[in-house]
């Protein structure tokens, strides 16, 4: 998983990136790849439970995409099966007027998890220098500064205890234009098609221009990035999946000890 983490100070150029590289599972595809995958769920659920069980350990999982880039499909695919309880999603939109009356972290720190929680950011405070950047929606010299506080406040949940995993799906042009034409060819999937990501698309450059910024300033020790290639959707599944699966067990978590000997405990 190594390959795809982003080492702090790199500066990162994402043509330099193939998001069709399946290099891990190199002879998978969807077939062997959805199997895969389930055996990766069942680990993942046994590790939540004791994660929600020992309720110690925080675990932040970022996740940022170019619009189709796959951030819902992964929710879904990665954390099949695992129990409700103890996961959270927390989406972030447009900033509604009470929160642009606030500092950009005022929302987003309210979400972070609390002791035995998984809590996923689908979009999060790094808006605040994407979408926000391209579309000139607070002057350079506002936002040029937030990565040094996101930096400072990641550090301070990671002291504070929790683990934080951040997620770039990487997908191309090309397939961005796959999926959203699927979203006009296929009745089922129009109410995903938002005539505003075609406005988007054409900022590609802009956002991949302010992307390579967050990559090359905000992976950190205690917050790295990981660059996924998404163009396929089962390999990008694996591969997350894989990524916190690897960061869980690294926790050494253990369930609770009790105090009293099950074993002398009779039950009439
Ligand atoms: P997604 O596109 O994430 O799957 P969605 O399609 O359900 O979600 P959208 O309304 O398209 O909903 O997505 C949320 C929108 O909110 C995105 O266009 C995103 O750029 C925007 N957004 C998120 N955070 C901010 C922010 N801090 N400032 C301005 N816009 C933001
Ligand atoms: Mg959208």
């Amino acid at each position: 998983m190594e390959r795809y983490r982003v080492q702090p100070n790199t500066h990162v150029k994402l043509k330099e990136w193939d998001p069709n590289d399946k290099s891990l599972f190199p002879d998978g595809g969807k077939k062997k790849g959805r199997k895969a995958l389930l055996a990766l769920n069942a680990r993942l659920e046994v590790l939540q439970e004791k994660l929600y069980a020992e309720s110690k350990h925080k675990v932040l999982l970022i996740l940022q995409a170019m619009d189709t880039g796959g951030k819902d499909g992964t929710i879904r695919h990665v954390f099949e099966g695992v129990n409700p309880q103890g996961v959270q999603v927390a989406s972030f939109k447009k900033p509604t007027s009470i929160e642009l009356a606030h500092d950009y972290l005022w929302r987003v720190h309210q979400q972070v998890p609390a002791k035995g929680n998984i809590v996923i950011f689908n979009r999060s405070h790094y808006e605040d220098v994407l979408v926000v950047r391209v579309h000139n929606l607070v002057p350079k010299s506002v936002w040029s500064k937030r990565y040094e506080h996101i930096n400072a406040f990641e550090k301070m949940l990671a002291d504070e205890g929790t683990t934080i995993i951040k997620i770039f799906l990487h997908i191309d042009l090309d397939e961005q234009k796959e999926r959203l034409q699927a979203r006009l060819d296929e009745p089922d999937k129009n109410w995903k098609f938002n005539p505003a990501d075609l406005s988007e698309r054409k900022l590609w450059g802009d956002y991949i221009k302010a992307y390579e910024d967050v990559l090359s300033k905000t992976s950190t020790e205690w917050a790295p990035w990981y660059i996924i290639p998404a163009n396929r959707k089962w390999y990008r599944n694996l591969v997350v999946a894989s990524i916190i699966i690897k960061t869980l067990e690294g926790l050494n978590i253990q369930l609770p000890k009790v105090d009293f000997d099950p074993k002398a405990i009779h039950i009439e």
